[in-house]
């Protein structure tokens, strides 16, 4: 619906700075009249504006669209990749020995420097990646 008002803004901006074009030539022909060059210059002026305009709009409406699609997938995240052992933080690590996946909190808890080997928690990596790329994560699947 934006797109199409960004249409008719761009249609109706271009008709307008066409009719000033029309009017310009008046202002420098024979009898050369300088209120026409001024009406002739706002008209195209306002008609690249509503042009400009209509651009604006239609980006506008993309970035609308494209918003709800990236907030849907980090609203369902949180309850996705939990903390094993609080549940309740994001995993930022995970323990490749004991297979968990910590939060800051429990991995000061959990640590154990003769066992514990620690990577960066996958489940995190995966929901970053997705954000940036979620189409190869759909392939993958
Ligand atoms: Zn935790
Ligand atoms: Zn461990």
């Amino acid at each position: 619906m934006a797109t199409k008002s960004g249409s008719w803004m761009m249609a109706v901006g271009a008709f307008i700075a066409f009719i000033g074009l029309y009017c310009l030539p008046a202002a420098f022909g024979s009898d050369s009249d300088r209120t026409m060059l001024g009406a002739a210059s706002v008209m195209i002026s306002t008609g690249m504006l509503l042009i400009a305009s209509g651009f604006y709009v239609k980006a506008r409406s993309l970035g609308t669209v494209a918003a709800p699609v990236s907030a849907s997938a980090n609203g369902k995240r949180p309850r996705k990749s939990a903390c094993d052992r609080c549940a309740v933080q994001e995993p930022v690590i995970q323990c490749r020995v004991h297979q968990l996946h910590l939060c800051a909190d429990c991995l000061s808890k959990h640590y154990d420097f003769r066992s514990c080997a620690y990577v960066p928690s996958t489940r995190r990596g995966a929901s970053v990646k997705s954000a940036a790329g979620s189409l190869s994560q759909t392939v993958s699947r």
